[in-house]
């Protein structure tokens, strides 16, 4: 297709924003349709009693390359941005997997011989099981769980790494996730390239993560950005799509999988069913002030179990966010969900006390707390995720669009990038 080339990405999330970008740099009249006030979906900032809170901490890793370079692109200073530190999963008891910097593989190595509160059997038998993996290339049967990928990891190693490493990645608890779906995490970030598994946590607001710069970048190549505005019907032909009767020779539909079957179920009845079927996994981030605490790291590993909902605490104050303020994430959270919210709230407060009292210098006190009902798909062994390509005319992005990742903002903006390549 020439320049100027109509597109319309239907949807301003990570995914329709990646896409937006990477139309307009080849050349296309960009048109973003975003329902919500503001531009970053699932990733994006709220404003809570005067506070500025995303609307659930996220973590990047160095591996989400995709995510960086779409950063970058649109003049963002990375380095700046996130807070980069190898791979930890300390508990506040000072036990827990260090790696030290330096090349993925020989820091994995030397991080798990030097993890002191493991027995020696099992950091040997740790790396074992990490080898074998390395040596099937990392594939499994589709229908194996991460519970039944690990039957032959060390316990101990199992319930301080792989589980947490589970429900942080795929937020789906490891009896019920993909197996095949985590081992291509670990390859990526284990065995990667230096740094692909450091931790990247955001020093700024979701909001001035991406979706700020994004848009700045777009408007000041053209691009036409329309808030508050809910797509309601789409048509495609031979010569092009529509999106509300307004003609676009190429539309991108970067919604979440229910509007997408919504929007999609004349054009293509089999991929609105399939999209239509997806079960979801929730999130609970809680907020909780508690002046003069410091931890040794920004970020902690916490024992999650059927009295403790969190699997993560993050120091705010510590990453340029609101002073004294901590953020705690229960991951795979239906358990917690149907518990009710007081019972979640008194379990977390309960958790911290138990997890913090040497660090915790006066009364500790509760901000608020969000449940995203719908936070990703569930990842589980087998799950048919639909393809990008639903017309010729029209392209699917979203976390969910088929593709090695789980649902991630990696998985997001990759899904975009290959949308905007598809048109033509
Ligand atoms: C609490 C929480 C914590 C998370 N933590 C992490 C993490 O630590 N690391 C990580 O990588 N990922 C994390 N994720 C996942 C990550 O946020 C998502 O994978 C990613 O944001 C999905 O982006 P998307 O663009 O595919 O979808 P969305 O962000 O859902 O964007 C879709 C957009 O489409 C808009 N829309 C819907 N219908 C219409 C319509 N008809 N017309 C116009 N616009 C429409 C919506 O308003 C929305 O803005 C987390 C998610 C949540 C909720």
């Amino acid at each position: 297709m020439s320049e100027g080339v109509r597109v319309a990405v239907v949807g301003g999330g990570w995914a329709g924003l990646a896409a937006a970008v990477h139309a307009c740099a080849a050349g296309h009249r960009v048109s973003l349709f975003e329902m919500a006030p503001q531009l970053g979906g699932r990733a994006r900032s709220v404003r809570k009693d005067g506070l500025t809170l995303d609307n659930g901490q996220h973590i990047l890793i160095g591996a989400y390359v995709q995510t960086l370079a779409l950063m970058r692109q649109v003049g963002m200073d990375v380095e700046a941005a996130l807070h980069r530190m190898p791979l930890t999963l300390q508990y506040p008891d000072g036990s827990g997997l260090r790696l030290p910097a330096g090349p993925a593989l020989p820091a994995f190595a030397r991080g798990v011989l030097g993890w002191r509160d493991l027995p020696w059997g099992d950091r040997l038998g740790l790396l074992w099981w990490a080898a074998r993996w390395r040596l099937r290339g990392f594939r499994c049967p589709p229908s194996m769980t991460v519970a039944e990928l690990a039957r032959r990891c060390p316990r101990r190693a199992y319930q301080a790494l792989i589980e947490p490493l589970s429900v942080a990645a795929l937020n789906t608890p490891a009896e019920q996730a993909s197996g095949q779906v985590l081992l291509t995490v670990l390859r990526d970030a284990l065995f990667g390239p230096p740094g692909a598994a450091d931790l990247l946590l955001p020093r700024r607001p979701l909001d001035a993560l991406l979706p700020d710069d994004a848009s700045r970048w777009l408007r000041a190549r053209g691009a036409h950005i329309e808030l508050g505005r809910r797509v309601m019907r789409l048509t495609a032909d031979d010569t092009g799509a529509s999106v509300d009767d307004e003609p676009f020779d190429h539309v991108i539909v970067a919604t979440p999988p229910g509007e997408a079957a919504r929007l999609l179920a004349d054009i293509s009845p089999a991929w609105s069913a399939a999209a239509a079927a997806f079960t979801y996994q929730p999130i609970i981030t809680a907020w909780l002030r508690a002046p003069q605490t410091r931890w040794p790291q920004t970020m902690m590993a916490l024992r999650a179990d059927g009295l403790r909902p969190a699997q993560f605490g993050f120091d705010l104050g510590a990453l340029g966010g609101p002073a004294d303020t901590f953020a705690l994430v229960v991951s795979g959270a239906a358990p917690w969900v149907s518990a009710g919210a007081d019972a979640t709230r008194m379990a977390l407060m309960n958790q911290w006390e138990e997890a913090f009292p040497a660090t915790t210098h006066g009364p500790v006190e509760w901000i608020a707390s969000r449940t995203e009902k719908r936070a990703t798909f569930a990842c589980t062994p087998g799950l048919k995720r639909s393809p990008a390509r639903v017309h010729p005319r029209l392209t699917v992005a979203g976390d969910h669009v088929e593709g090695p990742y789980p649902a991630t903002l990696e998985g997001a903006v990759r899904s975009g990038v290959e949308a905007a390549r598809c048109i033509g």
